[in-house]
């Protein structure tokens, strides 16, 4: 006779503390005399699972409720082991009585404990309608899209090809590197970040196994795992790579003059564009929707590379899996209005100073005031600028502006001595690696660290700036004069996300970022087979832990094609 068996999880205390494990045991003997009902600490762990054998092979249940965490954490595992003592996982149902009842209703013992009941009971009755599972095996096409050519999408790129899988990395701007290809210097080492990152570049651009479309959008996404179709939309560039020497004497000759978007707007750039001497490709494109059709830059083309006829393409590609490391978009600052972004010239982001320290820079590595309105001789740099603010809407850490700040007064302790720079701090974030020895540095080179929220950035009569702030560990209002304020913008989640997320069926978190399988076991994984996340699409990550969850997702993805087909 087929018996039903009831397994009861205390999962340590996260249940047992909240639900009342032996009532619901009670009531489920109580309304189904015929279910052996069990409990235990963990049903997850190696014991639990080997008593769930038991309970398969010697109490003969042909049909099992677990009634434990959410499915998407240990769904899988339990099903399996079903399998491993022949019971077929389409008998095992999941009633979730943590996320769904000790976890969310804690304050309320009571009724957690009769939610929990309704969730088991429905899983019972459930599995008494269940039907085998017949697992069909297709097979996998061993290659892999990887959405981003940023430092995430490049390293993944590379994991993947060096261990012969087919990469085809889209990348929507003219060029390789994402964000890290525009930085200086990378924090803690100060390690010049196009010099570790130039070579990786070239690496991807010369890789047999990898096929690089730039300019280039997805623009439709259908099939299943293992056997994807993306249809990307190609840009075109109107300069043949291949042909292409990077000689730059189009870009002296293009008349045309337009605020330089790379740059911030902070100077200008021509209608045919390569926003640094080193970009990957090295081939410029042609901004068409600007060009005027002079053909001067087909005039200075020695080897006849500006080709006209260009059209943009669609490409219809079949992959087995998918990586998405669409990375972030540096917050905005212009809604903070006290701090007076967009209305002074001498207020200007981090990513702003990034640009002015860097020698391919519009002040080749000169820090200036915007304004021209004298020397810089003081900084003040402001932290947590669109960060861990419940206001707007922005709770979360950026994880990087505390680490990148002091990355800029130590650069610019180092070049510039003799400027004066305070850090206006929330909390000083130190955590990682060589990071708390960079801050003491940053002490120890003459920076001041002021704990305290600015509230007002003002102009003076002087055409100075001057701030209002409250130093929290003192307990004073103070105000002070300063040349150049710069505030530290935290992270924002690309806009496309959720264009993005609709297209391959993901899910994004109440902020816009993509959201993980398992924040920790699964932190790569999403809740679509074959598609893997890297690098800050799924929450503000710096370089090193972009470069490490790029190296999980390559390595999820190889293991999601190894076996050649995929279970559906
Ligand atoms: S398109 Fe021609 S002129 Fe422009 S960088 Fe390439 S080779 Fe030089
Ligand atoms: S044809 Fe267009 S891209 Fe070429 S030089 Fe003239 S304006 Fe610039």
């Amino acid at each position: 006779m087929s018996k039903t068996a009831c397994l009861i999880c205390h999962c340590g205390t996260n249940i047992r503390n909240v639900v009342d494990v032996e009532k619901l045991k009670n009531e489920v003997k109580r309304r189904y005399g015929d279910v052996l009902v069990y409990d235990n600490e963990h049903w997850c762990s190696e014991d639990g699972l080997k008593k769930m054998g038991e309970i398969i092979n010697r109490d003969k249940a042909s049909r099992i409720v677990i009634a434990a965490c959410t499915p998407s954490l240990h769904e899988e595992l339990f099903k399996k082991n079903a399998e491993k003592y022949g019971l077929n996982r389409g008998f095992v149902e999941i009633a979730n009585i943590r996320e769904q009842a000790s976890w969310v209703h804690w304050h309320n013992p009571g009724k957690a404990t009769l939610k929990a009941l309704d969730h088991i009971l429905m899983a019972l009755e459930a599995v008494k309608e269940a039907k085998p599972t017949n697992i069909i095996r297709r097979p996998t096409e061993r290659s892999v899209l990887i959405i981003g050519g940023g430092v995430a999408g490049i390293n993944a790129a590379l994991n993947l090809a060096d261990a012969g899988i087919k990469v085809f990395l889209v990348e929507k701007s003219g060029f390789l590197g994402g964000h890290m290809a525009k930085w200086d210097k990378v924090f803690p080492t100060l390690d010049c970040s196009i010099c570790i990152l130039g070579p990786l570049l070239s690496q991807v651009y010369n890789h047999p196994n990898i096929k690089i479309y730039t300019l280039s959008e997805v623009v439709d996404f259908s099939g299943m795992p293992g056997d994807y179709v993306v249809k990307i939309r190609k840009r075109a560039r109107y300069i043949d790579e291949a042909t292409c020497n990077g000689c730059n004497k189009c870009l002296d000759v293009c008349p045309v003059e337009l605020p330089n978007e790379y740059e911030y707007g902070i100077n200008i750039r021509k209608a045919i564009v390569k926003p640094e001497p080193q970009t990957v490709p090295i081939a410029p494109y042609i901004d068409i929707e600007n060009c005027i059709g002079c053909m001067n830059c087909i005039g200075v083309c020695d080897p006849k590379a500006v080709n006209f006829k260009d059209t943009d393409r669609e490409i219809t590609l079949s992959v087995g899996a998918v990586i998405v490391a669409t990375g972030f978009k540096p917050y905005n600052p212009r809604e903070i209005e006290e701090y007076g972004y967009g209305r002074f010239l001498d207020v200007i982001t981090g990513a702003e100073y990034d640009r002015m320290l860097n020698c391919n820079g519009p002040t080749k590595g000169r820090v200036v005031k915007l304004s021209g309105n004298g020397e810089v001789e003081k900084i003040a740099f402001i932290l947590c600028v669109g960060s861990r603010s419940e206001r707007l809407g922005r709770p979360y850490c950026s994880k990087v502006c505390c680490m990148y700040t002091i990355k800029y007064a130590l650069e610019t302790k180092i070049t510039n001595p003799k400027i004066d720079i305070t850090v206006f701090y929330t909390d000083i974030r130190a955590s990682g690696k060589m990071h708390e020895e960079a801050y003491k540095r940053a002490l120890e080179a003459g920076v001041k660290f002021i704990r305290g929220r600015v509230s007002s950035v003002e102009k003076d009569k002087s055409g100075r700036l001057r701030l209002t702030y409250e130093d929290t560990l003192e307990g004073k209002v103070e105000k002070e004069l300063f040349d150049l304020v710069v505030l530290s913008i935290g992270v924002d989640p690309d806009p496309d996300n959720k264009k993005l997320a609709n297209m391959l069926g993901l899910q994004l978190d109440e902020y816009g970022f993509f959201t993980e399988y398992h924040p920790k076991l699964k932190p790569s994984d999403t809740f679509r087979g074959g598609i893997y996340l890297a690098g800050a699409c799924s929450g503000p990550k710096d370089i090193t832990e972009s470069t490490l969850q790029a190296g999980l997702a390559a390595s999820r993805a190889a293991q999601f094609l190894h076996s050649g087909e995929v279970e559906v």
